[in-house]
């Protein structure tokens, strides 16, 4: 089963933008849409698409017009869509191997998710791809509530873009029209400009980051996801914890709707030898600490 959850491979079959997941951290299905390959604004020591990126680390986040691995292309992107959301609703999907060994618990639509070998808001497709998702998330509503409850879009982001006006149009044009509730999850992996630089390897400022998260957090249900592991044989210190918590509490001070925080480590193979994966004991210990300040923790060790 390990397999199963680790495998969050970008191709399926023979499409080019959509691919199916079974999420332990969505616990259920998610349709990933791979909306900007190839570029992101962050190099993280962690990242396993990292030999795949082609963007230098940038002050201010463009739109990858060309795209290391080809443009988006909407009408392709709508007919793997509808034919992936009719494979999981149906339950076709689960005929087939790996899927087939999806535990009954799972074998629901959590969300369609913004994800994929980049960085989403860069795409210059985000607001059409939002458009879309939408329209076809109200087509099937309701006609499978059992296998797809709520419709959600999960939009997976290290936030340095949030700020971009097609994000929002994109993300606000599905709330205003009612069609699927969107969700906001967004790295931070740092309390301090050191580790974050250490971390996420990018020019873009922490605070740029954490403007975003508020502005984001006000507007849209935010889960924060952040990875720790062990940098050069050490665990993050216990100051770097503490001032990780504390931008938490000062974006659920500022009016961030904080959901959930994910405390996660190294599961795949990474982009640098010198992080590795922290240990369940440490997982847990961290998550303890979120919870004793009021959040809802959860955490998923290198093996969960
Ligand atoms: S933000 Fe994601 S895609 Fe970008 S470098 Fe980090 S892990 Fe890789």
């Amino acid at each position: 089963m390990v397999n199963l959850f680790q495998s969050h491979s970008r191709s399926f079959e023979d499409n080019r933008h959509v691919y199916p997941v079974v999420s332990r951290r969505a616990r259920g299905m998610s349709i990933g849409v791979d909306l900007c390959p190839g570029r992101c604004t962050f190099r993280c020591v962690y990242c396993s698409e990292f030999g795949a990126l082609t963007s230098p680390p940038s002050d201010v986040p463009t739109h990858c017009a060309e795209q290391a691995r080809g443009g988006i292309d909407l009408d392709l992107l709508r007919r793997e869509l509808t034919a992936m959301l009719a494979a999981i609703l149906g339950g076709e999907i689960f005929l087939h191997p790996p899927f087939d060994e999806t535990p009954d618990a799972y074998r629901r639509l959590n969300d369609i998710a913004l994800s994929g070998s980049g960085e989403p808001t860069l795409s210059p497709a985000f607001e059409a791809a939002c458009a879309l998702i939408g329209e076809l998330g109200q087509s099937v509503r309701g006609q499978e509530p059992g296998k797809w409850p709520r419709p959600k879009l999960v939009l997976i982001t290290n936030a340095t873009a949030l700020h971009l006006p097609s994000v929002w149009r994109g993300l606000d044009a599905l709330r205003a029209q009612g069609a699927m509730e969107a969700e906001i999850w967004a790295k931070l992996d740092a309390g301090t400009e050191a580790h974050y630089a250490a971390m996420n390897r990018a020019r873009v400022p922490l605070d740029r980051v954490l403007q975003n998260l508020l502005t984001a957090g006000r507007r849209h249900r935010l889960v924060i996801q952040s990875l720790f592991g062990e940098l050069d044989g050490r665990p993050p210190s216990a100051d770097e914890i503490d001032a990780w918590l504390d931008r938490l509490d000062a974006l659920r001070q500022g009016g961030a709707d904080i959901a959930g925080v994910q405390v996660y480590t190294v599961a795949r193979q990474t982009a640098e030898p010198t992080i590795r994966a922290l240990s369940d004991e440490a997982l847990v210990a961290i998550a303890e600490r979120v919870r004793s300040r009021g959040f809802v923790a959860d955490w998923f060790g290198s093996g969960r």
